[in-house]
């Protein structure tokens, strides 16, 4: 799984903001009080697009279930092959760290990639053809959220009972942006403290 940074707003729009909201030229700890007094959509004035590559399309489901505040592209079935590349599934780390499981599961794969291009060299077209593709095929996700949107993720997706990939998803991207500006102001969240 790789996050690319693909473009992110300065925090200034959500200093302004703020700005209005108390008719101050000046507040003293902004991103603080913000976090503080649940001053949430004072956020949505910045906004990060990212690119995330070498997920399953079971991680993607359940990623663009986040509706609000946000957007995605995905890439294509029907316009790219997904067998072009050789390791074009993800293998879930308990099947991967068990030998026997894994053989069974690489063959399983294969005989799909199998049957896939026997429908291809029928004239099948790969809207078709691909579905006998699994949850596991890797896909490749552009994704645009507003800060305010970014923490409800994190408050769903961070948390253990979170699905492995989509908490990986959501840890990395916690690292990411924590190596931004956007750091001033999510260093004051605490998880469930956005409801
Ligand atoms: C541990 C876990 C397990 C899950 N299991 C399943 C599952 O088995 N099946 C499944 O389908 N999904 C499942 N989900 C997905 C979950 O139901 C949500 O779709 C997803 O987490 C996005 O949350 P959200 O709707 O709050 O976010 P957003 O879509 O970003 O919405 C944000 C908030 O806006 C408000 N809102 C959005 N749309 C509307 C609306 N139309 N009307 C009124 N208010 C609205 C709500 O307050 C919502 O919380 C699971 C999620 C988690 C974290």
């Amino acid at each position: 799984m790789e996050i690319e940074l693909i473009q992110i707003t300065p925090i200034t729009g959500i200093v302004e903001g703020m700005k209005t909201s108390r008719r101050k030229d000046h507040i003293e700890k902004i991103p603080e009080k913000i976090f503080k007094w649940g001053h949430w959509s004072v956020l949505e004035h910045s906004s990060m697009t990212v690119r995330i590559r070498e997920i399953s399309r079971a991680c993607s489901h359940q990623l663009v279930r986040h509706r609000i505040g946000v957007t995605f592209t995905q890439e294509s079935q029907r316009y790219f092959d997904p067998l072009m590349d050789p390791n074009w599934f993800i293998i879930p780390p308990r099947i991967a760290q068990n030998d026997e499981l894994k053989q069974k599961y690489v063959k399983a794969r294969n005989r799909e990639a199998d049957e896939y291009r026997y429908y291809r060299e029928n004239k099948i077209p790969k809207e078709d053809a691909r579905f006998c593709l699994p949850n596991a095929c890797k896909t490749t996700v552009t994704w645009t959220f507003n800060m305010n949107s970014l923490i409800w993720f994190f408050e769903q997706r961070l948390k253990k009972d979170a699905q492995w990939e989509i908490r990986m998803l959501a840890q990395k991207l916690f690292d990411l942006v924590m190596t931004t500006d956007w750091k001033e102001f999510i260093q004051y969240w605490k998880p469930k403290s956005r409801r």
